[in-house]
């Protein structure tokens, strides 16, 4: 046992029982087994794509885990987002890209571009948990990250706001960085959760309006239903 494991035992962020030495994460093994998965990337026209149908052209996208409010899946990004446990948030990333990996849902992207979220709050967090969430899933699937995305602004949270509102909230919020043109290539765009869909479509919209012939597909940890 490593002297830290010792003097702070890990524990399941899940059910609070302390992590074998075999357990190299944040979740027990029982617990992780039990998150429940979308297996969206299975389903054509699933119900996380559909909220982008019609809206602007994408190649697939899916949300790993299900989530909803009090859930231990939400449990579990509240205490990456909120409690600076920045190495779960990896440790996510990491759990998706293994358990997508044989699926086909990574053929042919090119890289993973996480969304972005505004220096100022970067700063306050001391991370973007979206960044983190990347880093995971590079180290499973090896697929390159970009911070491509840069946000203009802070934006208020959304969660009060009606769709119509969301949208006026997030118009323009991200920018291409220079340097960073993605023309021809298909980008995976990666965000925590998707509830509505708006940040992923504004994002999805900047590469459309920035660069040619870029193609995404997008990814999240948690998808609401
Ligand atoms: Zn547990």
């Amino acid at each position: 046992m490593a002297i830290l494991d010792f003097i702070f035992p890990r524990i399941c962020h899940v059910c609070g029982v302390t992590l074998s030495p075999q357990e190299r994460g944040y979740v027990c093994t029982p617990c992780l087994a039990g998150l429940p998965r979308t297996l969206y990337h299975r389903q054509k026209g699933n119900p996380m794509e559909m909220r982008f149908a019609g809206l602007f052209p994408f190649e697939r996208a899916t949300g790993h885990f299900f989530y909803s409010s009090g859930s231990e899946v939400s449990q579990l990004i509240q205490d990456f987002k909120y409690r600076h446990f920045r190495g779960l948030a990896r440790f996510m990333g990491e759990t998706a890209g293994r358990e997508l990996l044989s699926t086909g849902f990574f053929s042919d992207i090119d890289v993973i571009v996480p969304i972005p979220m505004h220096f100022l709050k970067k700063a306050r967090r001391g991370y973007n948990q979206t960044e983190e969430i990347a880093t995971g899933l590079y180290n499973a699937i090896g697929i390159p990250v970009e911070l491509s995305l840069r946000a203009r602004r802070s934006h208020v949270s959304q969660t009060s706001l009606s769709t119509r509102e969301r949208k006026e909230n997030l118009r323009d919020i991200f920018a291409l960085r220079q340097h960073h043109s993605l023309d021809n290539k298909h980008v995976l765009l990666l965000d925590d959760v998707c509830t509505t869909g708006a940040t992923l479509a504004e994002a999805a919209e900047t590469f459309h309006r920035s660069c040619t012939g870029t193609r995404i597909s997008m990814l999240t940890l948690g998808v609401t239903f």
